[in-house]
């Protein structure tokens, strides 16, 4: 009786040993996992900014379907992987890893034609996009007037059937503050408003597409782009409590990606100008590149 009590009593010592040890063993390789997250070297990231795509003559903010398909297979031949926001947020979360040369490719405004021109383009060449939109032209110049490839603007239907390709996702471009008339440049604060009167405004305006796209498509943006680029310091809180997880600026630069979640705030993107022959165009984005 009393050696069986010694020998539970043994095995129990034996027991919390070995759990002590397991616990310091996983406990030192988690440590030492987090360590070289930490210590990974920055990736450097280009980010492109296209709008329209169309066989209009190329403009600033036009480009044609064989621009758009010779800086795809540009990128595909010089070794470059299109990444999802939703990769780059995971990221910067400590979670998977980003490919050798990533590239974000995003559009901006939401045209008809980025889903009957450039999202074929983009399955051709196995890459993906960010194309953000504006709600108002959903709403109204959308369904007065669907699917022209040079003039029209994305319907839900349209948002929803990119959504489902796997290959695009949706952004928020404002519901209505995508204009330059007046004083205010986007949705930038104006210069005599107070602060609770702006952050009223901007959270009224994105909680309005976000409740669009959730209702109509199902959607949940986690990117914003800022309509011409114009934004204020007071801008991303209200984003960011809106369950914004990455803004896009129209600034030019290399962006540099990190495992800290906020480096994914205020984006730096180079303008996809049509007037550029694609050797130029990527000249630019890839100069600051390190080699
Ligand atoms: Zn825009």
């Amino acid at each position: 009786m009393y050696r069986c009590l010694r020998l539970g009593r043994l095995m129990r010592h034996i027991f919390t040993a070995a759990l002590i040890v397991s616990f310091f063993v996983i406990g030192s390789r988690l440590s030492l996992a987090a360590a070289e997250k930490s210590r990974e070297a920055p990736v450097s990231l280009p980010v492109i900014m296209y709008h329209s795509v169309c066989e209009k003559p190329p403009a600033d903010y036009i480009v044609s379907p064989s621009q758009l398909d010779a800086d795809l297979e540009w990128l595909e031949s010089h070794g470059f992987t299109a990444v999802s926001a939703q990769q780059l947020i995971d990221y910067t979360n400590g979670k998977g890893s980003l490919p050798k040369k990533p590239v974000l490719i995003t559009f901006d405004d939401g045209f008809y034609n980025n889903l009957s021109i450039a999202l074929p383009l983009l399955k051709k060449h196995d890459m993906c996009a960010v194309v953000s939109i504006v709600g108002r032209y959903t709403d109204d110049y959308a369904a007065a007037d669907p699917h022209a490839d040079c003039y029209s603007y994305l319907t839900w239907a349209d948002i929803s059937e990119l959504a489902a390709s796997g290959r695009v996702e949706i952004g928020s471009h404002t519901y209505d503050m995508h204009s330059r008339n007046g004083l205010r440049q986007g949705c930038a604060k104006l210069p005599e408003e107070s602060n609770d009167d702006y952050t009223s405004i901007l959270r009224t305006d994105i909680g309005l597409l976000k409740t669009e796209l959730h209702d109509n498509c199902g959607i949940v943006p986690a990117v914003f782009a800022y309509p011409f680029g114009a934004l204020s310091k007071e801008s991303l809180p209200v984003l960011r409590d809106s369950g914004i997880l990455m803004t896009l600026t129209c600034r030019e630069g290399m962006n540099t990606i990190t495992r800290k979640p906020d480096c994914l705030y205020g984006i730096f993107r180079y303008n996809r100008s049509g007037l550029l022959t694609t050797e130029e165009y990527m000249e630019r984005i890839t100069k600051e590149l390190p080699v």
